[in-house]
């Protein structure tokens, strides 16, 4: 018995798979156990076929392939090289040791030559987690070149590698491939006033606390939304190569095409399923999986339907996701910075001299359980966008925002000492505003991310203060 390893990929997750292959005297026959049935027809005539094609003679016995674990849901294709191997090692054109610390991937052409697999970044990941060089097809070569990982081999064809494995040739050599993430301009575009906006933006996106923009219609909540993806740091060749991943579990990293070079800003409909906002229970990844490491703007967002974002939850508290599938769970990565926009009323014009408020009390107190209720305190920061006044219409329009980030920011601290007029200070509003005990640790990680926005020493009085503005118990007074 010949043991060959593969993998397999479910979500981004890689898992090692078992490729035992025994060939018994007997009547000829070709069975492959732990596929599905269709999947194992069409393996079997590739790997007769490549196998006669490359030269080599298909063993005129009983060929039994056994794939284990049983349990994962296995894309037959990449198992066509691993089982020729084995059926190779077996009748001695191989020497079983060749095989020793190596996983093998790739689809057969019946010719003989290896044709392109899917997942390819996870099985590397794989490889590296067990100390195994990875053998994959030649085909592979853009994505193997992202990682830019030295245990990687390169194959063209059945008979190309197994020259490799007896040590007649070497491999093709791996392509170069030079990481260059896009970095935001100097200055963004022209925005007018809404001062206080721009610097909630700024504060959230550096501590990268979750925000709603409040505001009557037109007073630039969406542009000032996705303009803040400006204000986050350029991604690094680590967060590429997570991002490449999810897009190809996603489908949509084409061969070929460049990797990503920018944080993701994902902008669902408010119509969007649950299964599009989350994930399907079919593995498909959804835009919270999508905007992992970026931003997801919910633009509207008392229109998402109440059940759809009760979905986001459990993402926001654990950074992740879970999809159930019929044979077992499967995790992908949801680390996104929430921007929300909300109209201040169902009619928009509440606390506005542009247009009378047509609500009544009903209406608002509904919309304002809508605009709290499914995601409670997970909102840390709010902000009412007020129409522009005629001196903010007067002023001279600056670029926003004015400074690109630096490379490197590492995470917010929260190591800053609290001065005891600071404590003071917020246990009192904790008093005055009714602020709940998850309220006051919000308040707290805000006015952190201000000290260390501002280069303060310690968070004091005037960083609580500020932090305090940007509750929702505060922006509702502002607004009624
Ligand atoms: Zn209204």
């Amino acid at each position: 018995m010949i043991l060959v390893h593969s993998g397999v990929v479910t979500g981004i997750e890689g898992f090692l798979i078992e490729v035992e292959v025994d060939v018994r005297p007997g009547l000829p026959g070709f069975e492959i156990v732990g596929l599905p049935s269709k999947t194992v027809r069409e393996s079997r005539e590739r790997v007769r076929s490549a196998l006669r094609n490359a030269g080599f003679k298909f063993p005129a016995q009983k060929v039994i392939v056994n794939l284990a674990p049983a349990h994962y849901p296995k894309d037959g294709a990449a198992f066509d090289l691993p089982i020729a191997l084995g059926i190779l090692a077996h009748q001695g054109f191989l020497s079983p040791t060749s095989l020793h610390k190596r996983i093998f991937a790739g689809e057969l052409s019946l010719s003989g030559t290896l044709k392109r697999i899917n997942g390819v970044l996870s099985l590397i990941d794989l490889a590296r987690e067990h100390g195994f060089q990875l053998v994959l097809p030649q085909a592979n070569a853009p994505e193997a070149a992202l990682a830019g990982d030295r245990t990687v081999v390169l194959a063209p064809s059945l008979s190309q590698l197994v020259q490799f494995l007896v040590g007649r040739s070497t491999a093709p050599p791996l392509p170069r491939f030079t990481f260059a993430p896009q970095v935001p301009k100097a200055a963004g575009p022209v925005i007018k006033g809404q001062a206080h906006a721009k610097r909630a933006l700024e504060i959230a996106a550096r501590g990268r606390h979750h925000i709603m923009l409040m505001g009557p219609p037109g007073v630039g909540k969406t542009l000032l939304a996705t303009q803040a993806q400006r204000l986050l740091p350029p991604l690094t060749r680590e967060e590429m190569l997570i991002l490449s991943k999810i897009y190809e579990a996603a489908g949509l990293l084409i061969p070929d095409a460049p990797p990503p070079t920018a944080r993701p800003l994902r902008a669902p409909h408010h119509s969007v399923s649950q299964a599009g906002l989350i994930g399907s229970s079919s593995g498909k990844p959804g835009e919270i999986t999508l905007a992992h490491l970026g931003i997801l703007l919910l633009d509207e967002f008392p229109e998402f339907s109440l059940n759809t974002l009760q979905g986001l939850r459990e993402p926001l508290d654990h950074k992740q996701v879970q999809l159930a599938r019929a044979e077992h769970r499967l995790t992908y990565p949801a680390d996104f910075w929430l921007v929300a926009t909300a109209n201040p009323c169902p009619c928009g014009y509440l606390g506005t001299s542009l247009r009378l408020c047509t609500c009544t009390s009903q209406d608002l107190a509904r919309y304002r359980r809508k605009l709290r209720g499914p995601l409670l305190d997970r909102i840390e920061m709010f902000c009412y966008l007020p129409p522009l006044s005629p001196e903010e219409l007067e002023e001279p329009a600056a670029p926003w925002p004015a400074n690109p980030p630096s490379a490197r920011q590492g995470p917010v601290g929260n190591t800053l000492p609290r001065s005891p007029h600071a404590q003071k200070f917020l246990y009192q509003a904790q008093k005055n505003l009714g602020l709940s005990a998850r309220g006051v640790d919000s308040t707290w990680r805000i006015a952190a991310t201000i000290a260390e926005l501002d280069g303060a020493p310690c968070i004091d009085e005037p960083q609580v203060a500020e932090a305090l503005q940007y509750r929702w118990e505060v922006q509702m007074h502002l607004i009624a």
